[in-house]
């Protein structure tokens, strides 16, 4: 019976006032619908999608490499990328939605911490 409702559990979109869900099987634990996404500044987008086209990038490179210490390589600058995404939508994204006030913005962000 529990089997079968987390197989049922859906995920819902990030904004709290957005009402959607998406099945939940990806793993990923967070997601933002369209409607909410198109809705963030254009500069926003386009650094999402960067970080997106650039990780999709390394993962072609990555598959089509044979070279094991290239490779390797690879999987760290494709590693910094995903933390940068992750950063990025917490920071970016989520914090949009989370929490009232407006982000300070990531490039602030990684200056406090020391990055
Ligand atoms: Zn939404």
């Amino acid at each position: 019976m529990s089997a079968r409702l987390a197989s049922e559990a859906r995920t819902p979109c990030i904004n709290p006032r957005c009402r959607r869900t998406f099945k939940a099987d990806d793993g990923s634990g967070e997601i933002i619908c369209g409607k909410c996404f198109r809705g963030l500044p254009e500069a926003v987008r386009a650094e999402h999608r960067g970080y997106w086209r650039e990780i999709r990038k390394w993962d072609r490179r990555i598959a089509r490499s044979g070279e094991e210490l290239k490779i390797t390589r690879m999987h760290a600058v494709r590693g910094r990328l995903s933390w940068r995404l992750n950063m990025h939508w917490d920071v970016e994204i989520k914090a949009r939605f989370v929490s009232p006030e407006r982000p300070e913005g990531l490039d602030a962000f990684l200056e406090e911490i020391g990055l």
